[in-house]
C-alpha cells in the first residue's frame, strides 16, 4: 500500500444518532470531523426514542436539549395495566426527566447543528484496515474507492463494518421481535402523559405520548417461525398486528389500525452480552467503535441510544483533550496522542456500559419469564447491584 495524503483527520462511519452527536460534539470542541453515510440521506428508523434523565444531560451538552424538549412532553411514570383496562401498578418518574422523541426530530437536531459538508452521503464503507506504513487506518468503499483518516470512529451500528474488523463477535439474536409505530390524532389523543404497558398473553403493547397529538407505540413478542415468511410491507405489518391484537380494547386496535404507514418498522432484538463486553477488545490503533457498535443492547430500559449520547460526549472530550495538548505536525506524536485519547474514552465508558447492558439483560429475563419465583430472584438481585429503578437514568457522563 502506498503512503498517500490523508483525506480527513477524523472520519465517522455512520450517520445514525451516535455518528451524528460525536461529529457534533467534536464541532463544538473545535474538532473537524466528517461522517460516512452509507443511504442517500439521513434516516430515522424506528419512529421514536424515550430519552430519560442521562440522555438529556448529553443532548444539553450538544446544544439541543433546549429546542427537542419544546417537541416532546414529559413523561410523569409508567403505568402497567391489565388488557381489560385495570391498573397493576404505576411507578412515578420522581425527579426523572423521561420524554419520548420522534427519531426525526432528534437526527435532524443533530444533523442542523453540523457544518456544511460534514455528512457524505451515499459512502458505504465495506472493509477497514491499517496502512502498515503510517499505521493510520485505511477504510475501502463500495465502489473501490479508499479514503484515509488519522483517526476512525465507528459508529456503524448494530452490523458494525468497523466493529467486525476489531474481531468483535457479531451482536447475539434475542428471541424477541418488535414492531413500532407512530399514530397522528389531529383532534388530541386523550392519552395522560405516562408510559402504558399492557401485557396479554405473550404480547406487550407499550404507549407513549409524544405531544398532544402524536403517540409512539411498540408491541413486542417471542419471534415465530411464520414470522419469516410475512412481509415486511407496511400493510402487510399493520394488518398482522391488528389480527394480534383481538383481545385489546378497540382503542389501542384502532391506534394500530390508524398509525402513519411510513412510520412502521419491525425489528430482530440483538443485544451484546454484558460477558462479551467484558472480554471486548475496542481499541486497534486509531480506531474505535461507538454506540450500538459498541454495546448493542434490548429495549427493555430504553437507553441504548442515551448511550450512544453519552459516548458521543467523552470520546470528544477525550480526543480534544489530547489534541490541545499536542499541537506539533509530527504524525507519530499525533497517533500516539490519538491513541491514548482513545484508550481514555474507552476507560470511561466500559464500566458505564457493562452496568447498562447487565442492567438490560437482566430486565429483559424478567419480563421474559412466567416463573415468579424468578422474575422476584431477578428483581432482587437487579435491586443489589445496580441500586434504585432510575439508577440507569441518573448517570452523569460530564461535560463535553
Ligand atoms: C426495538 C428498539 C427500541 C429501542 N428503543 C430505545 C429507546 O426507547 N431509547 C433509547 O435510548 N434507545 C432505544 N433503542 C436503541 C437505539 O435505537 C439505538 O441504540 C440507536 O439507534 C443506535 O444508534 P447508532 O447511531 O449507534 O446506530 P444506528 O442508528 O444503527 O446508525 C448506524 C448508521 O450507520 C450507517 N451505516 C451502517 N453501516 C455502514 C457502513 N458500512 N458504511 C457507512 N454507513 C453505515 C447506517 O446507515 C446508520 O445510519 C431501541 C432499539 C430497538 C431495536
Amino acid at each position: 500500500m502506498n503512503i498517500s495524503k490523508i483525506d480527513y483527520e477524523i472520519a465517522i462511519v455512520g450517520g445514525g444518532i451516535c455518528g451524528l452527536a460525536t461529529a457534533l460534539a467534536l464541532h463544538r470542541k473545535g474538532l473537524r470531523s466528517v461522517v460516512l453515510e452509507r443511504a442517500e440521506s439521513l434516516r430515522a428508523t424506528g419512529a421514536a426514542i424515550g430519552v430519560w434523565t442521562n440522555g438529556w444531560r448529553a443532548l444539553d451538552q450538544l446544544g439541543v436539549g433546549p429546542m427537542l424538549r419544546q417537541k416532546a412532553m414529559l413523561i410523569r411514570g409508567s403505568r402497567e395495566m391489565s388488557v381489560d383496562g385495570k391498573t397493576i401498578h404505576v411507578i412515578p418518574n420522581g425527579k426523572e426527566e423521561h420524554r419520548c422523541l420522534k427519531r426525526s426530530d432528534l437526527i435532524e437536531a443533530l444533523a442542523h447543528g453540523l457544518p456544511p459538508q460534514t455528512i457524505r452521503f451515499g459512502f458505504r464503507i465495506v472493509s477497514v484496515e491499517i496502512d502498515q506504513l503510517t499505521s493510520f487506518p485505511v477504510l475501502n468503499l463500495h465502489n473501490g474507492g479508499v479514503i484515509r483518516a488519522k483517526v476512525v470512529l465507528g459508529c456503524d451500528g448494530v452490523s458494525s463494518i468497523v466493529a467486525k474488523s476489531f474481531g468483535l463477535k457479531p451482536p447475539r439474536i434475542s428471541p424477541i421481535i418488535e414492531r413500532r409505530g407512530l399514530t397522528t390524532y389531529p383532534k388530541g389523543h386523550g392519552f395522560s402523559n405516562e408510559f402504558i404497558r399492557i401485557t396479554e398473553k405473550c404480547l406487550l403493547v407499550g404507549i407513549v405520548p409524544i405531544d398532544d397529538k402524536l403517540v409512539f407505540w411498540f408491541i413486542d413478542r417471542p419471534r415465530l417461525p411464520r414470522d419469516s415468511r410475512v412481509s415486511r410491507e407496511p400493510e402487510v405489518l399493520k394488518e398482522a398486528m391488528v389480527e394480534e391484537m383481538k383481545d385489546f380494547p378497540a382503542e389501542i386496535t384502532e391506534m394500530v389500525k390508524n398509525s402513519d404507514l411510513d412510520s412502521l418498522s419491525y425489528t430482530q432484538i440483538r443485544y451484546r452480552a454484558p460477558w462479551d463486553l467484558l472480554l471486548a477488545r475496542f481499541r486497534i490503533a486509531t480506531m474505535t467503535v461507538a454506540g450500538d457498535a459498541m454495546h448493542v443492547m434490548g429495549p427493555f430500559l430504553g437507553q441504548g441510544g442515551s448511550a450512544g449520547l453519552e459516548d458521543a460526549i467523552v470520546l470528544a472530550r477525550c480526543l480534544a483533550k489530547e489534541i490541545c495538548l499536542d499541537q506539533s505536525s509530527n504524525d507519530r506524536n499525533l497517533r500516539i496522542r490519538f491513541e491514548f485519547g482513545l484508550d481514555n474514552y474507552i476507560k470511561e465508558r466500559k464500566t458505564r456500559i457493562l452496568m447498562l447492558s447487565t442492567t438490560t439483560y437482566l430486565v429483559g429475563l424478567m419480563l421474559g419469564t412466567s416463573s415468579t419465583a424468578k422474575m422476584l430472584l431477578i428483581l432482587a438481585i437487579v435491586r443489589i447491584f445496580f441500586g434504585n429503578p432510575f439508577s440507569h437514568a441518573q448517570y452523569d457522563c460530564g461535560h463535553l
